[in-house]
């Protein structure tokens, strides 16, 4: 469960400020999939930055399954970007003189595991998007719509709960949008998808929530998710991921060492 409780961010650029996001609050459910819709400079990039740990809020917070990021360090939001997020852009931001494979197989952040297994997780995650076919490919040689399915295999290949993409139609036809459309519709059957989009048509045929913004606050929310405040725990700090793994791994060796020695 995702919330961003009271955020607000503003960008200083020599004497002026801009008040990109004033005061946002937003929960998301574990699976949906959440459009965000507004106008070119209403927040809608910075707010899906913050989501994804890409950016830093000024004040509020941003909790994380009831666990506060205020007190987060570069490599919480790290260890947060690599195993709770992927990211699709509009300009699909693939590696053009790689192949498809390797695109994803690249992004696969999972330590400990053998090239084989990168493979074929690789393999699989662009078999998943109609692609399967084509991995030996390069970027320049598909589609404007088949670069941004390989863009989706690519964040999913980590097996991410949150999918984050911007403008993830921009550059495409109406027909390819349909087909990405549809993928990220299948994807949010199990996962959280966030998109921010300029297409309120497509918006309204895919999507099970419209959130519109405008001028750094939400404007109207289809679908919100009330919460309980008394359920929530109180926020602590908790690093999350790899650190987290090797501080339980380190707890279970001394438990194993105690154990030892007592015997
Ligand atoms: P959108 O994605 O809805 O078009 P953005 O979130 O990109 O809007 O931007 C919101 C506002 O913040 C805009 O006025 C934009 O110019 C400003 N802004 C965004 N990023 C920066 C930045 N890095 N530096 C200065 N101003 C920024
Ligand atoms: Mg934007």
């Amino acid at each position: 469960m995702l919330q961003i409780k009271n955020i607000s961010k503003k960008y200083t650029t020599g004497d002026f400020v801009q008040n990109a996001l004033n005061n946002v609050s937003l929960n998301f459910r574990d699976n949906e999939f959440v459009a965000i819709l507004g106008p070119s400079g209403s927040g809608k990039t910075t707010l899906l930055n913050i989501v994804g740990g890409l950016d830093r809020y000024d004040t509020g917070d941003l909790i994380i399954n009831g666990i506060s990021t205020k007190k987060y360090k570069d490599k919480d939001w790290d260890s947060y970007r690599n195993h709770t997020i992927g990211f699709v852009f509009q300009s699909y931001n693939l590696i053009p003189h790689q192949s498809i494979l390797s695109n994803v197989e690249l992004a696969l952040t999972i330590s400990g595991i053998s090239k084989k297994e990168r493979k074929e997780r690789a393999k699989q995650a662009l078999t998943d998007v109609g692609l399967g076919e084509q991995i030996h490919k390069r970027p320049n040689q598909l589609s404007g719509g088949q670069m941004q399915r390989v863009a989706i295999a690519r964040a999913l290949v980590n097996n991410p709960d949150i999918l984050l993409a911007d403008e993830p139609t921009g550059a495409l036809d109406s027909d390819t949008s349909v087909q990405v459309m549809e993928l990220l519709k299948e994807v949010a059957k199990d996962k959280l998808v966030i998109m921010v989009t300029h297409n309120p048509e497509l918006a309204n045929l895919y999507a099970n929530r419209i959130v519109r913004v405008k001028d750094g606050h939400i404007l109207d929310d289809s679908n919100p998710f009330e919460l309980n405040d008394k359920k929530i725990a109180p926020p602590e700090h908790k690093n999350m991921g790899k650190s987290s793994m090797s501080f339980l791994t380190s707890l279970a060796l001394s438990f194993n060492n105690l154990k030892t020695k007592k015997g």
